[in-house]
């Protein structure tokens, strides 16, 4: 085609961004100023560790709840500028309570306010309530019950996150099946650090119905044959998996491998905040990196409509966009 792709305008879903690394940066540095507090973006991380050191100290500047709840309607701001039809970011109460409320009141100022900013902004928004893995399960039990609690009404997903994978997830179990059981979708994030065993283990451990990247299957073809047949999409985040050193280069990334064998994708930011690229560059680097055209770009956002959570409304207007926008951009028209 040789020209650059409109991105912006491709309707899709943004379902693999946690809320805290997804603030808009000039939010966040606009709270560091008021609280007199020096702050930065380094260009480079070291590794996954100190990203993860960096990344902490955005929760600890937010001092209360209506920050917190400023802070989602601006994130839910940014997903309508960027051509997002579902937003579900995964969101860790745990990172502000009890400091600013208990689990389930932060929750619920979180919920509430990206629920506001759905209606203000004409997208739909759920949240993934994300338990991590190196916390206990007493905790996971509480986060769980304030998802459940919600289940439907702004809740649509049960994550799980960790610096471990495998995790051992025996202590999550009943939390997580608990919010399977009030209808919420098992994320797990898997395939980031370690490959085959992590996510097999996120599968047949808490029975993830989708995974959290998933990039390292590719290395194993049985994995890949898998999450096929079974058709578990994986949310994959290109620029983050280079820039902590999960991908070589967006030119090497894993995701030609998993959508080549079948496996279903979705393109997401993961940590915009830090990685400085939103949903939409996800599309445009992916397309100039792996020469893939629009055609390509249109078939991987449509997987965004196997996602349960959307309503049938927002399923056809996601398909329906995308076949808009792909005939639009192949014929070369404005
Ligand atoms: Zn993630």
């Amino acid at each position: 085609m040789g020209r650059r792709l409109n991105t912006y305008e491709l309707p899709k879903v943004h379902v693999h961004a946690h809320l805290d690394g997804s603030y808009p940066r000039e939010a966040v540095l606009r709270i560091a100023r008021r609280r007199g507090v020096p702050f930065e973006f380094p260009e480079t991380f070291a590794d996954v560790w100190d990203f993860f050191d960096h990344y902490g100290r955005v929760p600890a500047l937010i001092e209360d709840l209506e920050d917190l709840a400023v802070l989602c309607e601006e994130l839910v701001a940014v997903a309508a500028a960027e051509g997002v039809v579902f937003f579900e970011p995964a969101i860790e109460p745990q990172l502000y309570a009890p400091r600013l409320g208990s689990i389930d009141r932060v929750t619920a100022t979180m919920v509430s306010a990206l629920q506001e900013a759905a209606a203000k902004h004409d997208l739909q928004v759920g949240a993934n309530v994300t338990i991590n893995t190196d916390q206990d399960a007493p905790l996971a039990d509480e986060i769980a019950r304030a998802a459940i609690r919600r289940a439907g009404d702004g809740v649509t997903a049960i994550g799980t996150a960790g610096f471990h994978e495998p995790a051992d997830y025996s202590p999550y179990v009943p939390a997580v099946r608990a919010a399977a059981d009030a209808g919420l979708q098992v994320v797990a994030h898997a395939g980031q650090v370690e490959g085959r065993e992590s996510i097999l283990a996120a599968l047949d451990e808490i029975g993830a119905t989708r995974i959290s990247h998933g990039v390292l299957a590719a290395a194993h073809p049985d994995v890949l044959a898998r999450l096929a047949d079974e058709q578990i999409v994986c949310d994959v985040c290109p620029v983050s998996n280079v820039a902590l050193g999960v991908s070589p280069s967006l030119r090497e990334h894993q995701v030609a491998a998993l959508v080549a064998a079948g496996v279903p994708v979705t393109l997401n930011a993961d940590d915009s905040l830090w990685f400085d690229h939103g949903v939409s560059d996800q599309y445009s680097l992916v397309a100039v990196n792996l020469g893939w055209d629009a055609h390509a770009l249109a078939d991987v956002a449509r997987n965004g409509a196997l996602l349960p959570a959307l309503t049938e409304e927002r399923r056809a207007e996601l398909l329906t966009g995308i076949d808009r926008w792909a005939s639009r951009d192949v014929a070369g028209q404005p």
